[in-house]
């Protein structure tokens, strides 16, 4: 029997990472579940029925600079290759009303959604040149979102406030108390979580144009269509909580369940069919009809503006010590 592919999964314990770990387990892969409460990860992973054998728990909290590091350093213990690196995990925290901190006294969405993810692909990146071949990439693929790209349908309806960088003078001030928001402007907790996916989307696209001629490595982003009743949205109001499913369903049609949303993801990460393009940002758009499918969708100004992206990418590395 040959060896089983590995992917790392951030953010495995519920949502959209639970069930790409599934539908990878079920493609024949090994699963390393990168997870904060490895608890609630073991009992999520047995209720949706992923053989023990199929996967390994590891600890992680992307919000913590040295554990992103304790994680890398245990993933690297286990001796395994790797086949591929998902960027999955991410905090919502719409309600907040002052920025919670990091240790490392970063705004937290963005230390853990971005920072958290830009520091693991580096220190992962030549465990994925290491086994990355012709015809057979490793592969490289971060969870992006509608909101973070006007270029999506969904992404032009005009929710405020929408994701912008700005001229990234958070960033460039240190990212420090007072300063909680990249561009520098006040704390808008909605609009946190928005620029770091949008930053997310950005790294993904740098790592290609940096990495992917010499590696072969294969970086995409994907937004794997609106998954409105995963627990992103714990911290969201009530009523948003019962209605926004409802409205995805029936108004924009735009609803995935969750298992479609693993299996979609599970496709990018595995399946030969995504493994020719990369700097791609996959999409199955907003209307979500049966039988629909990927296709490449264009990022927005916001994210492909070089100098800027370059900019964020240094900066970034100066934040996280890489
Ligand atoms: P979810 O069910 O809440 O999953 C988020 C995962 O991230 C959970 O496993 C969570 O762990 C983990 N996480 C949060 N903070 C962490 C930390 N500090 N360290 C390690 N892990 C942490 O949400 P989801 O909807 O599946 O979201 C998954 C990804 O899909 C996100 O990147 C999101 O932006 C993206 N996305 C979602 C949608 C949607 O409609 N839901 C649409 C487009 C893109 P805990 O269980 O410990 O909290």
């Amino acid at each position: 029997m040959s060896t089983p592919k590995t992917c790392i999964i951030t953010g495995a314990s519920s949502g959209v990472g639970l069930w790409t770990a599934k539908a990878l387990a079920e493609r024949g892969w090994h699963v390393v579940m990168a997870c904060r409460d490895l608890a609630k990860a073991e009992a999520a992973a047995a209720g949706v029925g992923i053989p023990a054998d199929a996967r390994t728990l590891l600890h992680i909290d992307l919000g913590v600079q040295a554990s992103v590091r304790a994680f890398a350093d245990a993933f690297h213990a286990l001796g395994r290759p790797l086949d591929a690196l998902l960027l999955n995990a991410a905090v919502y925290l719409p309600r907040l009303e002052s920025p919670m901190r990091s240790p490392e006294g970063h705004e937290i969405s963005v230390a853990t959604n971005y920072f958290g993810h830009f520091l693991l692909a580096h220190l992962l990146m030549d465990d994925l040149k290491r086994t990355s071949r012709p015809g057979a990439p490793a592969r490289l693929i971060t969870l992006g979102t509608v909101t973070a790209n006007s270029e999506e349908f969904g992404g032009k309806v005009p929710i405020p406030a929408p994701a912008d960088l700005g001229d990234l003078a958070g960033l460039e001030a240190g990212f420090q108390a007072p300063v909680a928001m990249i561009d520098g402007q006040p704390f808008k907790p909605g609009k946190a979580y928005k620029d770091s996916k949008l930053a997310c989307m950005i790294m993904s696209r740098e790592l290609h144009k940096r990495f992917h001629d010499d590696t072969g490595i294969v970086f995409n982003t994907l937004y794997p269509g609106c998954v409105a009743d995963t627990p992103l949205f714990r911290h969201a109001p009530r009523a948003f909580q019962r209605i926004f499913p409802w409205f995805q369903k029936n108004i924009t049609k735009g609803y995935v369940s969750q298992p479609l949303a693993g299996d979609r993801t599970a496709q990018v990460i595995a399946e030969p069919a995504f493994a020719s393009l990369s700097g791609v940002h996959w999409s199955w758009g907003n209307r979500q009809k049966e039988g629909r499918q990927p296709f490449s969708q264009p990022l927005s100004a916001r994210g492909t503006n070089e100098p800027r992206n370059e900019r964020l990418w240094a900066l970034t590395a100066k934040m996280v010590g890489v």
